[in-house]
């Protein structure tokens, strides 16, 4: 049997990262978040790390040969042998087009977008009032999602942080690039028969139930087109 693979596509804020982690526990693949893996190269100062940093403190994405090759590395490993979940990439049609390269006819491939009203994402303080923990990677709001104890993870007791790039300043830039760069990509998997969506701005545990659904039903396993994913 092929492998399981997950897409999620969505607005910086909806909660991609939150929702991904959701989904590990159910389905027993694991996350692969490309921003979570740019700023570990980062925090250990690795070759690439430079030029993720400075794109990421602008709001741009990181070039293209970096994240295809951090992503064609890592999907090669054991863990990802029954499939994967993708939070944060494909990031544009040219990563989508990379990574159709890398999926077999007897993967199953579901995407799913979680839709968002980006000014309600804003008044929400989603991106400035994250929180996240750097030991375990739990997502926290402080004004939605608050930890039990003051900046201190429930999970595994670190001191939670703010992510560098969640600042008032730069989310406007965010939201641009997505809407320019990374929305397209619905109409790529449109095309393809492979694409869900599901609203984001819901409950955390209602679209974790929707987004369970669709991918239990199978309803998005086979392409409709020439399996040209
Ligand atoms: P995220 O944690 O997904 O919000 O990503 C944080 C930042 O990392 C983004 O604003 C981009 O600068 C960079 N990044 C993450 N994933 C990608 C990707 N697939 N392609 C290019 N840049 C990315």
């Amino acid at each position: 049997m092929g492998r399981k693979i997950v897409i999620l596509l969505g607005h910086p804020g909806v909660g991609k990262g939150t929702q991904a982690r959701a989904i590990v526990q159910h389905l027993g693949i694991p996350q692969i978040s490309t921003g979570d893996m740019l700023r570990e190269a980062i925090a250990n100062k690795t070759a690439y790390g430079r030029e993720a940093k400075e794109k990421m403190d602008a709001g741009e994405l990181v070039s293209d040969s970096i994240v295809n090759g951090i992503v064609s590395e890592r999907i090669k490993r054991d863990d990802c042998k029954k499939g994967f979940i993708l939070d944060g990439y494909p990031r544009n049609v040219s990563q989508a087009e990379t990574f159709r390269k890398l999926v077999k006819n007897s993967d199953r491939l579901s995407v799913i977008e979680l839709s968002a009203d980006s000014e309600r994402l804003r008044k929400e303080k989603r991106l400035v009032g994250r929180l996240m923990c750097p030991g375990c990677g739990e997502i926290y709001n402080e004004f939605s999602k608050a930890p039990r104890q003051d900046q201190m993870c429930d999970l595994c007791g670190r001191q939670l942080i703010h992510r560098s790039d969640d600042r008032e300043d730069l989310i406007k830039e965010r939201f641009r690039t997505y809407h320019e760069e990374t929305y397209p990509l619905t109409e790529f998997y449109k095309g393809r028969g492979l694409y869900h969506q599901v609203d984001g701005m819901r409950p955390i545990n209602a679209v974790t139930e929707e987004i369970l659904n669709i991918i239990d039903k199978k309803k998005l396993m086979t392409p409709v087109t020439d399996g040209g994913r």
